[in-house]
């Protein structure tokens, strides 16, 4: 493991307009203002995502008396890297500044033929799922657009993902910090600019938005964006899922798997992918993937995507027995569920699914609570 405090990207700079919290359209209207043809958005779109310029004066194209104006008026502000850490596996992780103390976390991990970005959404995470360490955290606040693609845009720098020959991120999840759909118009409009061709020009397969499962907000998205799904289950009867992710009381089973439904009719040729972390006798017995199996028969062109509990401080959860997991895995394959079993990566450096933390400067009472149980927990034990 390697850690590398990294010096701080572009100072603020006030009463500017960020270019990177536009998509094609925002950023063609904001050059109407200006007394500029849309093609020179598009010119400027090609410098900040093809070439990762964030210099006005590197744009040769545009002519001196508009690059000039642009950084009168305009700067394209990403967040600034804090620490910067390599997994023994090749996985990388950004600790990214915010504001007021605030940082949030991205992760890249590196496969054999593809390159997956796991990017955050929020400052903490107002859900609460009780086996999730961001939402141990408590909340602060939503990211801006620039916020979530800048994520995008410094792991890209970082990596020299420059053109599309020599790619290196070739997925982008938003299953880092945070509820997506909970921040719904800034994530919208970042994953535009994931999929747009002026943009980083990813497949609508290749960009996947993971949800607890807010209900309308899966309905809008439909209908908004063509990106990829990923629902968070991890239990398939109401009583232990509302127990494990409070979300599931005021969208229970029943209306989730109604939304589902909506959205594998409005887009026939895609499919959902289920995830499911398997917590040690508490989801993880023959009797839950019997329920599981009885659930997946509803999406017989979806998949599940079993995931080993990954353990951060003060967690009550643990993660299954290997033999278990091995067992429930096939016997979801056994009754003919499409499963895949999510192989940990960048456990050194607390990269993996569920405990990223970042910083976050909690503006709920969550935090506090759960330190002072974990607190009197402690006590109790000595
Ligand atoms: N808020 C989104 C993104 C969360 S992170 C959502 O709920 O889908 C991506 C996945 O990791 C989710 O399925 C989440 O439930 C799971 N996860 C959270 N904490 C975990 C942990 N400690 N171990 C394993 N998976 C976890």
């Amino acid at each position: 493991m390697n850690t590398v405090v990294a010096t701080p990207a572009n100072p603020p700079r006030a009463g500017k307009v960020n270019l990177l919290d536009f998509d094609r359209d925002g950023l063609r209207e904001f050059f109407a203002q200006l007394g500029e043809k849309p093609y020179r958005a598009d010119q400027v779109m090609k410098w900040i995502y093809h070439n990762l310029e964030d210099d006005f004066e590197a744009m040769t194209d545009l002519g001196k008396a508009l690059r000039t104006k642009l950084a009168e008026v305009s700067c394209i502000e990403r967040p600034n890297t804090l620490v910067e850490k390599a997994a023994t596996d090749g996985t990388h992780k950004w600790l990214l500044g915010m504001n007021q103390g605030n940082a949030v976390e991205t992760v890249y991990i590196p496969e054999p033929t593809r390159g997956t970005l796991c990017v955050s959404s929020q400052i903490g995470c107002a859900l609460n799922c009780q086996f999730c360490s961001t939402g141990a955290q408590g909340f602060n606040r939503n990211l801006s657009t620039a916020e979530i693609i800048g994520q995008v845009w410094v792991a890209a720098k970082y990596l020299g993902n420059i053109t599309h020959q020599t790619r290196r991120i070739t997925n982008v999840v938003m299953m880092g910090m945070g509820e997506p759909l909970a921040n719904f118009d800034h994530v919208v409009r970042a994953m535009k600019l994931m999929r747009d061709d002026l943009g980083f020009g990813l497949a609508a397969k290749r960009v996947t938005l993971s949800t607890a499962g807010m209900v309308p907000q899966i309905d809008k998205l439909s209908e908004e964006i063509d990106v990829s799904l990923a629902v968070s289950l991890h239990a398939t009867n109401d009583e232990l899922r509302t127990e494990l992710m409070p979300i599931n009381k005021r969208y229970p089973l029943a209306e989730l798997m109604g939304a589902c439904d909506r959205w594998l009719a409005r887009k026939p040729r895609t499919t959902i992918t289920f995830e499911y972390t398997l917590m040690k006798g508490v989801n993880d017995q023959p009797l839950h993937a019997k329920q599981l199996i009885r659930f997946m028969r509803r999406y017989p062109t979806c998949k599940v995507n079993l995931i080993p509990f990954n353990p951060f401080p003060g967690t009550q959860f643990k993660r299954s027995e290997t033999s278990v997991i091995e067992a429930f895995q096939a016997q979801l394959m056994a009754a003919g569920v499409l499963t895949m079993l999510r192989r940990t990566r960048g456990e050194d450096i607390d990269a993996a699914c569920g405990q990223l933390a970042g910083q976050v400067k909690d503006r709920t009472r969550r935090s506090a609570e759960i330190r002072k149980r974990q607190n009197a927990e402690v006590t109790h034990a000595l």
